[in-house]
């Protein structure tokens, strides 16, 4: 079973950590700003430390 990460957008306040670590997996857009998946099984270790790093835990995984 395969897993792809996701963002809960209801808890995602923008601040842009995820992006700032693992920029080819996330993005931002909006107004207000909020949390896009770019590639949304691109690299598991970089989005495990985003995961772990994000303030409000809207990072997960989920199986396919
Ligand atoms: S780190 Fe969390 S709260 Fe911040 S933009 Fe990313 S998903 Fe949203």
């Amino acid at each position: 079973m395969r897993q792809k990460v996701v963002v809960d957008l209801e808890d995602c306040i923008g601040c842009g950590t995820c992006r700032s670590l693992c920029p080819k997996v996330f993005a931002l857009r909006g107004d207000p700003r909020k949390c896009l998946v770019k590639d949304p099984s691109g690299d598991p270790e970089c989005v495990e430390f985003a995961m772990s790093m994000c303030p409000t835990e809207a990072i997960i995984w989920q199986k396919d």
